[in-house]
């Protein structure tokens, strides 16, 4: 049997619904750890529970944590994969940082649920089963970090969470999931291509995050000129252009030598240098601002971090977003 890691990190996944009041909340034991047994048969599991937490409150230093767990058995126990557990609303954030800082080509399976272990149609125990039979599946490796919920198996780079409460919720807009689990077969149809590797140890600069929108003035971007802030993500509009009123704040960040990528507000898309009036993307990309590869602005924030571990020269951070 191949043997497994699974890191159990919180989320609703192992959250319980109060009956009387209809909230949902942690309880203290992770019901997983019991139903682990479910998967069993599947393949030899090694269990952790590095940490107990809803997926807003995930920061850095829990992702790094889980990089030295998997890292960790990789090199003691030669595991044939991993399964971990975690919260969806910052899920697609883990999945990626973990993509882009694992260098190994073992099965990485990310997953979660939108119900909580005790309500009806609870989906956790289903996914994280699914998630161990995609881990195990000698076609799941060397496709970088996957998502699996609701019998889709996606791509950490692509998948979002989609929808606040349903359990479709996790989509790869534009690519679609890149295979689908049945109850007998894990069929993938598409490979992963153009795979970055960015190596760090550690995780210590601050990179902000900012949506675009009509009437944006400059006002937020000289605050964050203020908060000694490492680098920025913008979610622009459309295919990368900006409200002409941000421009002062924007050069001033500029030349205080603080690196800015643009990604779009849309999801679908990527952002190029079209529009040649004031704010456009023609004007912005000449100011020196990074145009980045269709990452969407929470995993562009996370590369940007990464990038950031390893320079400060903004032309080599801009090879990072090729
Ligand atoms: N708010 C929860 C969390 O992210 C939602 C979930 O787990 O699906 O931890």
């Amino acid at each position: 049997m191949k043997k497994i890691l699974i890191l159990h990190t919180g989320g609703t996944i192992s959250m319980y619904e109060d009956k009387r009041s209809g909230e949902v909340k942690p309880s203290g034991t992770n019901p997983l750890l019991e139903s682990a047994q479910a998967a069993g048969h599947l393949a030899d599991l090694i269990v952790e529970e590095p940490f107990q937490l809803p997926s807003p409150h995930i920061t850095p230093r829990e992702m790094l944590m889980l990089k030295e767990r998997i890292e960790h058995h990789l090199e003691k126990n030669g595991i044939d994969g991993a399964v971990i557990t975690h919260g969806t609303d910052t899920l697609e954030e883990t999945a990626y940082f973990l993509d882009l800082t694992v260098d190994t080509d073992i099965p990485i399976v990310v997953t979660g649920a939108m119900r909580s272990s005790n309500e009806i149609g609870s989906d956790g125990l289903y996914n994280f089963i699914a998630a161990v039979r995609t881990a195990v599946h000698d076609e799941a490796r060397d496709k970088g970090v996957l998502v699996v919920l609701n019998d889709e198996i996606h791509s950490a780079k692509n998948v979002t969470k989609t929808h606040t409460s349903n359990v479709s919720t996790f989509q790869s807009p534009q690519y679609g999931p890149i295979g689908i689990i049945t109850k007998k077969a894990i069929l993938f149809h598409h490979q992963p291509i153009g795979r970055k590797k960015i190596p760090v140890n550690a995780l210590s600069k601050r990179v902000e995050l900012l949506k675009a929108y009509a009437g944006m003035d400059a006002s937020l971007f000289f605050s964050l000129g203020e908060m000694k802030i490492d680098g920025l993500v913008i979610e622009a509009l459309g295919q990368g252009n900006l409200p002409p009123q941000v421009l002062p704040g924007i050069r001033k960040l500029l030349e205080e030598g603080i690196p800015i990528v643009l990604v779009s507000r849309c999801f679908n898309g990527t952002v190029e240098d079209v529009y040649q009036y004031e704010g456009g993307g023609a004007q912005l990309k000449r100011m020196g601002i990074i145009f980045s590869n269709g990452l969407n602005g929470q995993k562009a924030r996370i590369q940007l971090m990464l990038a950031l571990e390893r320079t400060k020269d903004p032309e080599k951070i801009k090879e990072f977003f090729q």
